[in-house]
C-alpha cells in the first residue's frame, strides 16, 4: 500500500540528507510562480557540510548489509515500490511542479508518469540482468561480474525536473549505489518531494539525499569530491565541460546529457500536415525549453513557400496562457531571465538581418507580468547565423530551405551539437540515407520528440557523452570485474 503524501504537508524548507529531512546549512531560497511572479514555497539550500555528511551516508548505506547483499529481484521491489508511489502521486507532483515550473498540467502529468515508468523499467531491467561466463581460454573458468561505484552524483536542470531525477536515481540505485542529486535552483521542490516519497516506499536510510543549492557551489563540490565515484549530468554544454574536466583528474566516469541546436528536414513528398503538426510540436511545445527542440528547418524549396505559410498560420494560433488553464498550449517559460534571454537572442538576430513570420515580441497586456514568450518564427537567416547556430532554449525557429541532398547534410552536421533530428518524407530510402549521415544521438522519421526507455538516448558532438536508457542503463553505474578461478590440477609451471 502507497502511502499518499500531500505537497501542503510538507515543509520545503528542508533538504534531505540521506533520509534525514532538516534544515541546510545554506538558509532557505524562494521558489516563484513565473505565470504572475508568486512565492510557490521557501526551499531549503544545502552547504558544504551538508555535502560531506550526504557522502558519508551513502558511503555507509552501499556498504550495509542490509544493501548491500539484496538480490537484484529484491532491490529491484524497492525500485518498483517507488515508480507505484510516483504513478499514485501523479497528479499533485504535477500541481507542484506546474507551479514551480509553470508548465501545462499535462505536461507535467506526464513528466510524473513518465519518472514512474522509469522506476518500473529499471526494475525490470535490474531482475532481467545477466552476467557472463566467458569462454575461458585456459584451465580457469572465467566470468564477468557488475559491481556497484559507491557514492554517485546525479545533477540535474529545470526544463523536466520529476523525469530527469528519474532518469539518474532509479539506474543509480537499481546498480546498488547511494545517489545524491542536485537539482536546479530554479526547480527544486518536486526532488524534495519525490525524496520523502522513496523513503515513505522503503527505501533504506543513506542511500538518497537530495541538496538543493548554487551549482558552481554544491555542485561543483559533488564533483570533486574524493568519494563520489560517478556524475551523472544533464544540462548545458558549458556546464558539461568543466564537470568532464574535473571529472578527468580524478579519473572518474561521468555522462553528460547536453544542449541542441536539432534540424529538421522537409522532403517535397512529405505528408503535409503530418510534418506541420510535427514541426510546431517538436519546437515549441514545452515552449520550446527542451533539449531536443527541432529548432532549425530546412524545407525542399519546391514546398518553401506553402509549409511556411501554414506553419506560420497555425503557430500565431497556439494558445498561450496559463500552465493550470486546461486549454493552454504555450505555458510561461520558467523565469523571466530566461524569457529575456531568448528576447535578447531574437531581438540580436532581427538586428543581423532576420525577418519575424510571427512572434518576436514580449507580450503585453494579460500577459505582461508572466514569463511568455510567443511561438516566433524567423526567416531570411543562413546556417552560419548565431541564432542557427547556438541554442536558444525558447521557442524560436529558423527556416531554410534547400535542394540539394548534399548540402542538406553537410548544413545540418554543420553544427557544434548533435543531439537529434527529424525528417519528413515518403520516400524510405531517402529517410534511412539521410538518418543514416546524420550525427545525432536521436533520429525520428516522421514523428519527432518521442520517447521509449528500452532505447538508449544521447548525444554527440558537443550535446553529450554517454547514454540513458535501455537494457545496459544499470550496467552504466558499475564497475565491471573479472573474475579468473583456477581449474588446473597442476601449479603454474614456471616455479
Ligand atoms: P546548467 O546551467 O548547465 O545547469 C544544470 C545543472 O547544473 C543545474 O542543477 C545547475 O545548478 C548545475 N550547475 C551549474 N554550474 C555547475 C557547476 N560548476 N558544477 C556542477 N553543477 C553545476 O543548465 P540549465 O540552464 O539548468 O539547463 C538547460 C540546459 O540543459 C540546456 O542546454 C539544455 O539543452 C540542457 N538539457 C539537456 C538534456 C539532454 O538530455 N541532452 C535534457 C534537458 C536539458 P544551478 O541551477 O544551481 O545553477
Amino acid at each position: 500500500m502507497t502511502t499518499m503524501l500531500e505537497p501542503a504537508q510538507i515543509d520545503f524548507s528542508q533538504i534531505c540528507v540521506g533520509g534525514i529531512f532538516r534544515a541546510g546549512e545554506g538558509g532557505t531560497g524562494r521558489s516563484i510562480d513565473p505565470t504572475d511572479g508568486a512565492l510557490v514555497a521557501d526551499y531549503g539550500i544545502a552547504g558544504l557540510g551538508d555535502v560531506e555528511e550526504a557522502v558519508a551516508m551513502g558511503r555507509t548505506a552501499v556498504e550495509d548489509p542490509a544493501w548491500r547483499n539484496l538480490k537484484p529481484h529484491e532491490r529491484a521491489r524497492v525500485l518498483a515500490r517507488i515508480g507505484d508511489a510516483l504513478e499514485a502521486h501523479a497528479e499533485v507532483i504535477s500541481v507542484l511542479q506546474t507551479r514551480d515550473t509553470g508548465k501545462t498540467l499535462a505536461e507535467t502529468r506526464a513528466l510524473a508518469l513518465s519518472a514512474a515508468g522509469t522506476f518500473r523499467y529499471v526494475a525490470a531491467t535490474l531482475e532481467t540482468m545477466d552476467e557472463e561466463l566467458t569462454p575461458p581460454r585456459g584451465p580457469w573458468l572465467t566470468m564477468s561480474v557488475h559491481e556497484p561505484l559507491g557514492v554517485v552524483a546525479a545533477i540535474t536542470p529545470w526544463n523536466s525536473p520529476i523525469a530527469s531525477d528519474a532518469q539518474k536515481v532509479a539506474p543509480a540505485l537499481a546498480a546498488g549505489n547511494a545517489v545524491i542529486l542536485k537539482p536546479a535552483e530554479w526547480t527544486p521542490l518536486v526532488s524534495l518531494f519525490f525524496a520523502r516519497l522513496a523513503y515513505a516506499a522503503g527505501l533504506p536510510k543513506g542511500l538518497l539525499s537530495v541538496l538543493p543549492g548554487p551549482g558552481r557551489i554544491i555542485g561543483d563540490a559533488l564533483v570533486r569530491h574524493e568519494q563520489v565515484k560517478k556524475v551523472s549530468f544533464t544540462g548545458g554544454t558549458v556546464t558539461g565541460i568543466r564537470i568532464a574536466q574535473i571529472a578527468a583528474t580524478k579519473l572518474m566516469p561521468v555522462s553528460l546529457e547536453l544542449g541542441g541546436k536539432s534540424p529538421t528536414i522537409v522532403f517535397p513528398d512529405a505528408d503535409i500536415e503530418e510534418a506541420v503538426a510535427g514541426v510546431l510540436y517538436g519546437v515549441f511545445s514545452s515552449t520550446g525549453q527542451s533539449c531536443i527542440a527541432g529548432s532549425r528547418l530546412f524545407v525542399h524549396e519546391s514546398i518553401r513557400e506553402e509549409f511556411v505559410d501554414r506553419l506560420v498560420a497555425r503557430a500565431s494560433a497556439l494558445r498561450m496562457g496559463r500552465g493550470d488553464a486546461p486549454a493552454t498550449q504555450m505555458a510561461p517559460m520558467i523565469h523571466h531571465r530566461h524569457r529575456d534571454h531568448v528576447a535578447a537572442m531574437v531581438d540580436a538576430a532581427v538586428a543581423a538581418g532576420a525577418r519575424v513570420l510571427c512572434g518576436g515580441e514580449v507580450p503585453q497586456g494579460e500577459f505582461a507580468e508572466g514569463a511568455w514568450y510567443p511561438p516566433t518564427i524567423l526567416d531570411n537567416v543562413v546556417n552560419t547565423d548565431t541564432i542557427c547556430r547556438e541554442e536558444v532554449f525558447g521557442p524560436v525557429l529558423a527556416v531554410m530551405s534547400w535542394s540539394d541532398e548534399e548540402d542538406l547534410v553537410s548544413q545540418c552536421n554543420d553544427n557544434a551539437y548533435g543531439l537529434a533530428c527529424g525528417i519528413w518524407t515518403r520516400d524510405y530510402k531517402a529517410a534511412w540515407r539521410i538518418a543514416r549521415r546524420i550525427e545525432a544521438g536521436t533520429v525520428w522519421i516522421n514523428t519527432y520528440k518521442q520517447f521509449s526507455s528500452s532505447t538508449p538516448f544521447g548525444g554527440v558532438k558537443e550535446s553529450g557523452l554517454g547514454r540513458e536508457k535501455g537494457r545496459h542503463w544499470v550496467q552504466s553505474y558499475m564497475n565491471q570485474k573479472a573474475i579468473y578461478w583456477g581449474m588446473s590440477e597442476q601449479p603454474i609451471g614456471w616455479a
